[in-house]
């Protein structure tokens, strides 16, 4: 959680500088995901992208490998495409208000009553088309609101625009038992450890060295429970069928009945009151 703060605080701004300026220049007026950016920029935004990827994969301590989108899942955050039309179409609002200022406001509005310049203004346009595609994504217009309010109902339109892409991707079964929604999430501001969060993460990313991954990338010579069991060692298989692992299992599922808190996969991988000891079960897995 502090390493979040830290990346929202300190380096995120980094990424935001002047977007709201070139961000629909890099998409051709349309920023929707899956969509390559346009040749003359695509070098410098996909490193811009990748250095965002690595910021979150390092905030979750989970490897470089890891799937991007499954990682921004996990985190509650938007692509880096969709966070920098966020603070762009808050910005189009901004200025639809007369918030940005006077000036900016009437050059809206003089922009919007000629159909040429309208047409070729690399902000305003684009900022309008989009907040119209995203309103069915909205309870209520976002233009007949407050702007703090209007902030949230577009950052949640995106979210459900991402979450249809979510919902369409194909890897990661485990992260979608779990988070079935992409939406703004909460990290829980409690851990174990950094060593022991790293590992629950990575459990629950595919990332975690057990038999069954190692054996897949080479790395291991068999996919077995390394505590001896003919099964495969997998997530499932350490979490609720290793018989090896009975007496720890007991212990958590004891904690998750005293808490009166379900003991399955979401539980176990979303809920703050159960994490330290779920944390702590990992760990000894691979200790
Ligand atoms: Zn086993």
């Amino acid at each position: 959680m502090t390493l979040f703060h830290i990346f929202c605080t300190w380096i995120l701004p980094i990424f935001e500088y002047g977007s709201c300026l070139w961000v629909f220049l890099i998409f051709d007026g349309d920023i929707v995901l899956g969509k390559d950016p346009a040749s003359g920029y695509a070098t410098v935004f996909n490193k811009l992208s990748s250095l965002y990827s690595k910021c979150c994969k390092l905030v979750l301590g989970v490897p470089s490998s890891t799937s991007d989108v499954a990682v921004f899942v996990r985190l509650g955050v938007l692509p880096l495409r969709y966070h920098l039309a966020w603070r762009a179409l808050v910005w189009y609002l901004r200025s639809y208000h007369g918030l940005a200022s006077k000036v900016v406001k009437e050059q809206l509005f003089a922009f919007y009553d000629d159909d040429e310049i309208w047409n070729n203004c690399c902000f305003y346009n684009p900022a309008f088309r989009m907040l119209f595609s995203l309103r069915d994504h909205s309870p209520l217009s976002f233009w007949d609101v407050r702007i703090d309010k209007a902030s949230k109902l577009v950052r949640d339109a995106l979210f459900a625009e991402a979450s249809g892409f979510w919902v369409t991707y194909k890897s990661c079964p485990t992260m979608h038992l779990v988070h079935p929604v992409w939406k703004g999430a909460t990290l829980s501001k409690i851990c174990h450890s950094r060593f022991s969060n790293s590992l629950f993460q990575r459990c629950i990313l595919d990332r975690a060295k057990l038999n069954g991954f190692l054996y897949k990338i080479s790395a291991s010579s068999h996919p077995n429970c390394s505590l001896g069991c003919l099964e495969r060692e997998d997530l499932n298989h350490v979490l609720f069928t290793c018989p090896k692992r009975l007496k720890k299992r007991k212990e958590l599922k004891k904690k998750f009945k005293d808490l009166k808190i379900e003991f399955n996969l979401k539980n176990i991988f979303d809920h703050a009151k159960t994490q330290i000891y779920v944390e702590k079960f990992i760990l000894d897995i691979f200790s």
